[in-house]
């Protein structure tokens, strides 16, 4: 089966083909250095781009994979969570795709694409317990198989990725700027009681993360020599020549309070899970903020002290891609599910339901 992956729900105009789980190619264009300007996406801005780039990208795709339009079994694209616009764009070019020749089309949940990544580099293990961390969501899920998914928990206010870009910006780093504070934060040792541990003082796997950002904050404001003069300095702060050891304890202690808190709570999650008599094989964690080396090491930590598998996918398929979402549609072809061409685009803020395949046909 030969599936292709569209994926236009932020600011990356991703497209990926995948046969029989295994990728064969994929092509991305990010939009950061626009958005960058601005701090943030903008959303106009975003399908504005899309629109212009997925074109010449599924032209690109086909010319690299030898393999043309008819070819292509399923087109999976992902309906959301994400921006609306965006989402129309990649959806309108799925469903030509699929009206002009013999496709079936599948609506993914960009979310659940995520946690299916690491699928692409090994078998998934399931029921597992499943940890989304990216820059809209930070989701505790019980999986019982790829289109069967349980939300157990999620932030109340900040994703975990966008606690990160927002201690970026306090520190004048550039847009997204969650890789420069791991990448600092590997440079000292973290200071364990700088911040308090945010939203643990209770027996639910939610979280919130906006308390842990104005501490932060507050640090920041008290120590404002740690606020680079300028964003061009983001470049140079892993020269030898910088001192950056304010900046890469602050960085360390701040990862590790997000890392541990990710860590704890998942650690009651699958707790509970055991409680019930229902304990999970394998720990699946996923997103943009799963690329984070320290949240990688706590995961690790975690699957060891349970004895099961960890499925962490490599670093090019934490972030937003075409590859996740081909894979995801592969998975629920097999299983027969398709929508008919009135698939609809579901915004961040609108819930998908948990049961929303129940309308696949
Ligand atoms: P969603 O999937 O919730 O709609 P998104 O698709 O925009 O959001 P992703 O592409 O999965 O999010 O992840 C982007 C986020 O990951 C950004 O917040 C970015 O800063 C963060 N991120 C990427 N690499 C790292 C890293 N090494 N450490 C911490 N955060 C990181
Ligand atoms: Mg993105
Ligand atoms: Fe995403």
């Amino acid at each position: 089966m030969l599936t292709l992956g569209i994926e236009t729900s932020c600011d990356e105009t991703a497209l990926a083909l995948v046969r029989d789980g295994k990728l064969l190619h994929s092509v991305m264009s990010t939009q950061i250095d626009i958005h960058a300007l601005f701090g943030g996406v903008v959303p106009e801005l975003a399908s504005r781009e899309h629109y212009r780039l997925i074109g010449r990208l599924y032209d690109e795709l086909l010319e690299k994979s030898g393999v043309t339009t008819a070819d292509i079994d399923v087109v999976a694209v992902s309906r959301g969570p994400g921006l609306l616009g965006s989402l129309l764009v990649g959806l309108g070019f799925a469903k030509g795709l699929v009206a002009a020749g013999n496709a079936r089309l599948v609506g993914i949940n960009h979310l659940h694409a995520h946690l299916l990544a690491p699928g692409l580099e090994e078998d998934l293990i399931f029921p597992a317990a499943g940890l989304l961390v990216s820059g809209g969501h930070t989701h505790i899920y019980r999986i019982e198989g790829p289109d069967n998914f349980s939300l157990l928990g999620r932030t109340l206010d900040d994703a975990a990725g966008e606690a990160f870009d927002k201690v970026a910006k306090m520190l004048n780093m550039p847009y997204p700027g969650g890789r420069y504070i791991d990448r600092l934060g590997r440079m000292a040792e973290p200071e364990s009681s700088l911040f308090t541990r945010p939203y643990l003082d209770n027996d639910n796997l939610d979280f919130s993360f906006s308390g842990l950002k104005t501490a932060v904050g507050l640090y920041i404001q008290k120590n404002p020599h740690l606020i680079l003069a300028s964003q061009d300095m983001a470049s140079r702060l892993f020269d030898e020549s910088m001192d950056v050891s304010g900046l890469a304890h602050l960085c360390a202690s701040f990862n590790h309070t997000v890392s541990e808190t990710l860590r704890i709570k998942v650690e009651r999650a699958i707790g509970h899970m055991k409680a019930r008599g229902e304990a999970p094989r394998s720990l699946i964690v996923a997103g943009g903020v799963a690329a984070n080396s320290r949240v990688r090491e706590a995961m690790d930590g975690v699957a060891k002290r349970f004895g099961i598998r960890l499925s962490l996918p490599s670093l090019f398929l934490c972030t937003d891609n075409g590859a996740m979402v081909a894979y995801a549609g592969e998975l629920l072809a097999a299983k027969g599910m398709h929508h008919g061409l009135d698939l609809d685009a579901i915004p961040r803020g609108q819930k998908i339901p948990d049961d929303y395949l129940r309308e696949v046909h």
